[in-house]
């Protein structure tokens, strides 16, 4: 071999082996997408589970409720864990499921009373929660059958999942053409792409809800968390907002700097007295309407960060306080209080009643289109 020759290889040799994917051993998959049967509804309708796959990211996703079923990322020794809350199997979804992973509509959150008016028409919505009505009503976006196909995209893999709700279908006025896409990106992230249409006017607020735990099991109060929001919408004891806009500052509902979600969870504030802990929706400082960083938490056992983008005004941070050790899910793990937390971005609880919130009007011809990023790295 001529030295000329034996240098390029020393050269090429020492990049590989320094460069960080080298090491990883998940870093030659592909990008992926395969399908299996999941089970049956109590009405036989047969209920499909995806698994996409990117180099470091694995999200399972079935067709009832459009609802992630698991999502697999790497801890800082590239470690993969799962971590978000959920059943191994379909049945306990359809048990019983606080809206685990789940794709919320038409409209996220609470309604006021179950009613609002559009056009000097009155609605009445089914009360799900109290004398208000919650995520979409008794029989929402969570526990509908979505068609499923998988989209081709540059960076990733992707799946469309669609669902038509009927004129009328839990209260809501129009028939709304609704689809989400899940895209697992090479960016390790995981990117839900939300539009609708109607052809009468309606609301919509689409959300997703899944609980997350970044150290995979055990409490989250352990994890740090950033919110990129000054103010938040304070709710009454029926947990719907009151309409004011509140400052965060010197208050424990302040995380404009990273701060541990347990620090001041007890503190005696009527807000988290009300919520149980924090249940309420943050006013994100971006109003942009173009995507931006929402939030970000990290876990410092693990080291896993996450990171949320919106296009939406609003989010909702609930701390699992609502969970109590009834719930058997994954692998065993009962899932106590304040095991796992959501982020779900949104326009605002009650917008239909609230007329100085963003509006959440969509009109025939207008399209719903809304954009939400979970991203994934290690520190
Ligand atoms: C709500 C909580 C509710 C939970 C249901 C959250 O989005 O804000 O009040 O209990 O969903 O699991």
């Amino acid at each position: 071999m001529k030295r000329s020759q034996a240098l390029f290889s020393a050269i090429i040799l020492v990049l590989f082996s320094t460069l960080p994917w080298r090491l990883d051993t998940t870093a030659m998959v592909r990008p992926d997408i395969t399908k299996q049967a999941f089970g049956m509804t109590a009405n036989q309708e047969p209920v499909e589970l995806y698994t996409l796959t990117t180099n470091k990211l694995e999200a399972r996703i079935m067709t009832y409720g459009g609802i992630l079923v698991s999502l697999r990322a790497p801890d800082r020794n590239g470690k993969l864990g799962d971590i978000v809350l959920g059943y191994e199997t379909l049945d306990g979804y359809i048990k019983n499921n606080p809206y685990f992973g789940a794709i919320i509509g038409r409209y996220g959150n609470r309604i006021g009373k179950g009613q609002f008016s559009l056009n000097h028409k009155q609605y009445s919505l089914p009360k799900n929660n109290g004398e208000n009505t919650l995520h979409g009503g008794i029989k929402g976006f969570d526990k509908v059958i979505w068609k499923a196909a998988e989209v081709k995209t540059r960076n990733g893999v992707a799946l469309k999942l669609t669902y038509t709700s009927k004129d009328g279908e839990e209260g809501f006025p129009g028939n709304l053409s609704a689809s989400v896409i899940y895209t697992l990106t090479d960016n390790n992230e995981l990117r839900i792409d939300y539009s609708a249409t109607t052809d009468k006017t309606t609301v919509v607020n689409l959300t997703h809800h899944s609980y997350f735990n970044l150290a995979g099991e055990g409490s989250i109060l352990q994890h740090e968390l950033m919110i990129n929001a000054n103010r938040f919408t304070p709710v009454d004891a029926g947990l719907i907002p009151t309409g004011e806009l509140r400052s965060v500052k010197g208050t424990p509902m302040d995380f404009t700097k990273s701060t541990v979600i347990g620090a001041r969870i007890d503190q005696q504030y009527e807000q988290l007295t009300l919520g149980k802990g924090y249940d309420h929706n943050w006013v994100l400082n971006n109003r942009t309407g173009r995507l931006a960083l929402a939030a970000r938490a990290y876990e410092p056992g693990t080291g896993r960060v996450l990171e949320v983008l919106t296009t939406e005004p609003g989010l909702q941070f609930y701390s699992g306080n609502f969970l109590d050790g009834t719930i058997t899910g994954k692998g065993g793990q009962v899932y106590k209080q304040r095991y796992g937390f959501c982020l779900e971005t949104q326009h605002f609880p009650d917008s239909p009643n609230k007329p100085r919130f963003p509006s959440t009007v969509l009109k025939p011809g207008q399209t719903y289109k809304s954009r939400t990023v979970y991203k994934f790295s290690v520190k």
